[in-house]
């Protein structure tokens, strides 16, 4: 059976120019190669979701501009239904310079991302009433993620909630979260504890338990996870994967996870699923690489 998984949040064009080095302070220089891909982590999520089989559909903004239509058509085309994205303003974008010796430096411009409005993601209640999971993260307004996790919980929606870009976040919307998925630079802006050991991880993750979040499922990069809910936690080790390019790393493993879950997969079959899926999107390039078929569930 398909399953249905809502996804609310920023869809970005992401700009990278090849540089010889980061830009100075009143210099220019020219930029030798010029990539365009499809980025904002709301999007990343939706795509690798839609690629591996799930129904997803979408709220959030594009602009009303050549890169909005783009943006909407690469998604449908990774089975995302983009009925509830509005056009307006311009589209988000990253402006990425990439040097020679691996820096980058990064404007973004969250452009129509920053228009989402808790009455767009209202005029949507119809989809919420459908949906087996909510997918969220914080690059649209506040109050547009409170409005979504609220329709969602009134449903009976399972919530995930991926807390990038890292900000405080309310009590109130963490009640409402059944899975919490910061990396760990986020867990320890939203605990002021680094995981720098298992200890102190451990120690993050029951605030975050305390603080009304069913699980905390921790993202650790090349290392994989750890997750802890109320009676279980442990860790589950990364794919070994040749990495090439690991944006987007964790947006497709939320986009995973949802999946997984949707299938009524533990816990830990869930994030085992996503570490495979996250090992793969690392060898290619950009946030939302083609997906084989024999990742579908
Ligand atoms: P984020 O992109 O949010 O910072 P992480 O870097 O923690 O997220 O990566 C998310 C997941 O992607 C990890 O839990 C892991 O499963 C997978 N991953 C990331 N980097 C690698 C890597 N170099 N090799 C294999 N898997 C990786």
């Amino acid at each position: 059976m398909t399953k249905n998984i809502i996804v609310a949040g920023s869809i970005n064009i992401d700009l990278v120019y090849a540089v010889p080095h980061i830009v100075k302070e009143g210099e220019t220089i020219h930029s030798t190669k010029h990539d365009l891909f499809f980025g904002g982590k709301g999007a990343n999520q939706a795509v690798t979701a839609g690629q591996l089989g799930a129904d997803v559909k979408f709220v959030g903004s594009v602009g009303a501009d050549d890169h909005g239509i783009r943006a909407k058509e690469n998604m449908e085309r990774k089975g995302v239904n983009t009925e509830a994205i509005s056009s307006q303003g311009a589209t988000g974008q990253a402006i990425i310079q990439l040097s020679d010796v691996g820096e980058n430096s990064i404007v973004l411009f969250p452009g129509a991302n920053f228009l989402v409005t808790p009455e767009q993601i209202k005029e949507s209640k119809g989809i919420f009433e459908t949906s087996d999971i909510l997918l969220l993260q914080l690059e649209i307004p506040i109050e547009a993620v409170e409005q979504a996790a609220k329709l969602a919980y009134e449903n009976g929606t399972k919530i995930i909630l991926n807390p990038a870009p890292a900000r405080d976040i309310p009590n109130s919307l963490l009640q409402k979260v059944s899975i919490l998925t910061p990396n760990e630079t986020e867990l320890e802006l939203l605990t002021g504890i680094a995981a720098d050991s298992e200890e102190n991880l451990r120690k993050a993750c029951h605030v975050m338990l305390e603080k009304g979040v069913n699980a905390v499922v921790v993202t650790l990069g090349s290392k994989g996870a750890f997750y802890m809910t109320s009676e279980e936690s442990g860790f589950v080790a990364a794919q070994v994967a040749e990495a090439v390019d690991t944006t987007g790393a964790g947006d497709s493993f939320n986009g995973a996870l949802a999946v997984a879950l949707c299938h009524e997969d533990s816990l830990i079959e869930a994030i085992t699923y996503a570490t495979i899926v996250a090992a793969f999107v690392v060898t290619r390039m950009g946030a939302q690489p083609d997906i084989p078929k024999e990742f579908i569930r």
